[in-house]
């Protein structure tokens, strides 16, 4: 499922179920997974140093789901649009997510 970034919702419901879970909590119904945008809005960032080179975090919000991932680009700013171009589990089985800015 690498790079294919998808979020439970309920079947029947419909609500989105995150964090991810099987069962929807409200109802308990199943849930199944769906594609959502893969355009966001950045809410926090900070920039980290700690592999030797500046790198910046942030948390963006897509749809409602908060993600924590990392942000590239030119002109990083609170509010400005960003687009998530990769995804996966790394090999501590953590989820991560990467981001861009622009369209
Ligand atoms: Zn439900």
């Amino acid at each position: 499922m690498k790079g294919d970034f998808r979020v439970p919702f309920c079947r029947t419901c419909r609500d989105r179920v995150w964090p991810p879970f099987e069962r929807c909590p409200t109802c308990l119904s199943k849930t199944i997974f769906k594609r959502i945008s893969r355009m966001g809005i950045l809410l926090e960032f900070s920039t980290s140093f700690i592999s030797g080179h500046a790198q910046d975090f942030g948390i963006v919000d897509l749809e409602g789901v908060h993600l924590l991932g990392s942000v590239q680009g030119n002109n990083i700013f609170l509010g400005c649009t960003v687009v998530m171009y990769d995804c996966g589990v790394d090999e501590n089985i953590r989820p991560f997510y990467k981001f861009r800015t622009g369209t």
